[in-house]
């Protein structure tokens, strides 16, 4: 199957072809259905599949759907702008160098829309980060102790988090970004799991991601590829 033969928007399937995908990867071809049915998921992949692709399309895809004009031609005026960003979709991950793979491609697949990706992570200036945001975020990427700092600054709201992906999750939970990954997804202004759509993705499975996916996901599939 190609990309236009899924059940995609027309402008992700565009922008796809710009970024010069072809064919998706086997995590991409059983994770879109899944996610594009609004089902919780954890799945088992490695760096190198296309896992990143394997989120952000299905998550951008719904962005675009639930808000037409967010899939605006004119990327001029990225909506929102207010000075506390509310982003519709986060994501984290553990490192600099990943949160900003997944911005990069995020921007990829947003091209020509309105919908404005943005990347925060520590040890970078935290007021660039924050001038950044003020210009509007739909998507946001983050590190998980930058993110709570944000959270803690009044900078970010996740009231309006409907799509909530924990990318690398082991690697997250090796780092000792525990604390701070329960403070972000167990805040009261978080949706709760049923009013969320949660992903997660994990090279391996052991026994402290089994416990964070059941306190996370809700009715979740599982694929490990
Ligand atoms: P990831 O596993 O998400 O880190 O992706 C690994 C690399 O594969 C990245 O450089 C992606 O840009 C690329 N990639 C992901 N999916 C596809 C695809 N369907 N076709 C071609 N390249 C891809």
């Amino acid at each position: 199957k190609s990309f236009n033969e899924l059940d995609l928007t027309p402008i992700i399937v565009e922008n796809i072809t710009l970024a010069k995908y072809t064919t998706p990867t086997p995590v991409q071809k059983y994770s879109f259905p899944i996610i594009l049915k609004q089902r919780d998921l954890m799945a088992c992949a490695q760096t190198g599949s296309g896992k990143t692709a394997a989120f952000l399309v299905p998550v951008l895809n719904q962005i675009f759907l639930v808000g037409p004009q967010l899939a605006s031609q004119d990327p001029k005026r990225p909506m929102g702008g207010r000075r506390k960003q509310f982003p519709l979709a986060l994501v984290l991950a553990p490192t600099r160098e990943l949160a900003t793979q997944i911005y990069n491609e995020a921007r990829k697949f947003s091209y020509r829309s309105r919908v404005r990706p943005c990347v925060v992570y520590g040890g970078a200036d935290v007021g660039s980060q924050m001038r950044d945001l003020e210009r509007g975020c739909h998507l946001l990427v983050a590190t998980p102790g930058r993110l709570v700092d944000m959270l803690e600054r009044g900078k970010v709201g996740l009231d309006n988090c409907r799509y909530l992906v924990l990318d690398e999750a082991d690697r997250m939970l090796d780092m000792g970004f525990e604390p701070q990954i329960r403070r972000i997804v167990e805040q009261d202004t978080m949706p709760r799991t049923q009013d969320r759509h949660t992903m997660m993705f994990s090279a391996t499975f052991p026994k402290e991601i089994q416990r964070l996916a059941q306190d996370f996901l809700h009715d979740y599939i599982f694929l490990a590829v």
